[in-house]
C-alpha cells in the first residue's frame, strides 16, 4: 500500500504540512467537503489521527455496497488530502466523536431549559382568580415542565388540582377524582420539583392548627416559600371543591359560598401544598394552602380541616419564585389594585 506520508506520519512537521494542504485545498476542499460536519471531521483527523492504529480495510470499505455513504465520503475526502494514510477507524471514530459532542450540546441546552431546584413556579395571581379570571391560558402538559408537585385549579374553575409524583389529579365538584387531558388548561397553579429537606414525624392526633405549629417550628423562616407533603392516616378529612362556572364568571367568594364539601373518615392519603410568605398578598396565599388526595386516588379536594392520626410531613425549602402572568385581554382589563385579603380568607378556609 502506498503511503506517501509515512516518513513523518506522527511528527508535528507532518501534521503541519497536512494542515497547509488543507488550507491550500480551496475549491477542491469545498467540493469534497460539502457540509460543515465533514470539514470538522477532517480537522479531527489531522489533529488526532496518530491516536488510532492503522487499518488496511480502506479498500474493502470503498468496494462494499453495504458500507454507509457518510463513511465513503469521509474516506474519499480525507484521502484527497492525507493520501492513503487515512484509516477507516479514524472516520468511524470521528463520526462517533461528533455524535457525542452533539449529544453533549443537547444535554447542556436542554438542561438550561429545566427550572432549577427549589423554585416555586406559579401561573397567574390569586387576586386574578378571586376577581373571576377562570379561563385557563396554559396547559397541564406545559405545567408539568415546571414541576411534578403542586396545586391549582382548572379552566372555568372546574375543580381542585393536586399534582403528585408528576400526575395531575382533578377533584371535581362531584367529589370524584379525574385525570385531566394534558391539553386541559389552568388559570392558576403553583408547581415545584419536590426534594424534601426536612421530615417531621407525626405520632399523635394532629389537626390543621397543630400541624401549622409543627411546621412553623421546623421551618422558622417565614420569608421563604415551602413545599409541604404530608402522608398518613387521617381520622377525619374535610375538603371542598368548586363547580365549573359559566360566563359571565362570578367572583370566587360567590362561587365558594355554595361550595360542595366532602367529609372523609379513616382515610389514608397525602396532603400537597405550600406555605407562602406574608408579603405575597395579592399574588399567592400567605400562609398555608393545602390540597388532599386519598391513597386510592378516588377522593380529595381543597383542605378545610382534618385530624391526623399518624404519618410524616416532608418539607422542601424553596428560595426561588418564578411568576408567569397571563397575556390575555381579561387579565389586562381586570382591576387588580384593590386589597382582596378579606375575600381570600373567606375563600381559603370556607368561612
Ligand atoms: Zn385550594
Amino acid at each position: 500500500m502506498d503511503r506517501p506520508q509515512d516518513n513523518a506520519p506522527n511528527s508535528r512537521l507532518g501534521l503541519k504540512n497536512q494542515a497547509t494542504e488543507v488550507k491550500k485545498g480551496g475549491a477542491e476542499m469545498k467540493r469534497l467537503f460539502p457540509c460543515f460536519i465533514s470539514r470538522i471531521q477532517l480537522d479531527f483527523l489531522l489533529k488526532y489521527r496518530r491516536w488510532y492504529p492503522r487499518s488496511r480495510a480502506i479498500g474493502r470499505v470503498m468496494d462494499s455496497p453495504a458500507a454507509p455513504s457518510w463513511l465513503k465520503t469521509s474516506i474519499r475526502a480525507a484521502q484527497a488530502v492525507l493520501g492513503n494514510t487515512v484509516m477507516v477507524r479514524d472516520c468511524i471514530q470521528m463520526k462517533k466523536c461528533i455524535l457525542w459532542i452533539g449529544f453533549g450540546i443537547f444535554i447542556v441546552v436542554s438542561g438550561c431549559g429545566t427550572p432549577a431546584r427549589n423554585t416555586l413556579f406559579q401561573t397567574s395571581t390569586i387576586d386574578a382568580l378571586l376577581a373571576g379570571l377562570y379561563d385557563g391560558d396554559i396547559s397541564c402538559r406545559h405545567l408539568l415542565k415546571h414541576g411534578h408537585f403542586g396545586i391549582g385549579t382548572f379552566n372555568r374553575l372546574d375543580g381542585e388540582m393536586v399534582v403528585l409524583e408528576g400526575t395531575i389529579y382533578q377533584v371535581k365538584g362531584d367529589g370524584k377524582v379525574y385525570k385531566p387531558d394534558p391539553n386541559c388548561k389552568t388559570p392558576f397553579a403553583a408547581m415545584c420539583y419536590f426534594n424534601p429537606e426536612k421530615t417531621i414525624s407525626i405520632n399523635t392526633n394532629t389537626d390543621y392548627k397543630r400541624l401549622e405549629r409543627l411546621i412553623d417550628a421546623s421551618a422558622p423562616n417565614q420569608n421563604l416559600f415551602y413545599a409541604i407533603r404530608i402522608t398518613g392516616q387521617f381520622r377525619s378529612m374535610k375538603t371542598r371543591s368548586v363547580l365549573a362556572q359559566k360566563k359571565p364568571y362570578p367572583p370566587l367568594k360567590e362561587v365558594t359560598s355554595n361550595q360542595p364539601e366532602f367529609d372523609m373518615n379513616n382515610v389514608f392519603g397525602t396532603i400537597v401544598g405550600f406555605r407562602c410568605p406574608p408579603y405575597v398578598n395579592g399574588i399567592n396565599v400567605p400562609g398555608y394552602h393545602l390540597h388532599f388526595i386519598s391513597g386510592d386516588r378516588t377522593r380529595g379536594g381543597h383542605v378545610l380541616s382534618f385530624e391526623m392520626i399518624n404519618g410524616r410531613c416532608d418539607v422542601d425549602i424553596l428560595e426561588k419564585f418564578f411568576l408567569r402572568l397571563p397575556d390575555t385581554k381579561d387579565f389586562a382589563e381586570t382591576d387588580l389594585s384593590r386589597d382582596r385579603n378579606k375575600e381570600l380568607k373567606d375563600v381559603e378556609r370556607g368561612e
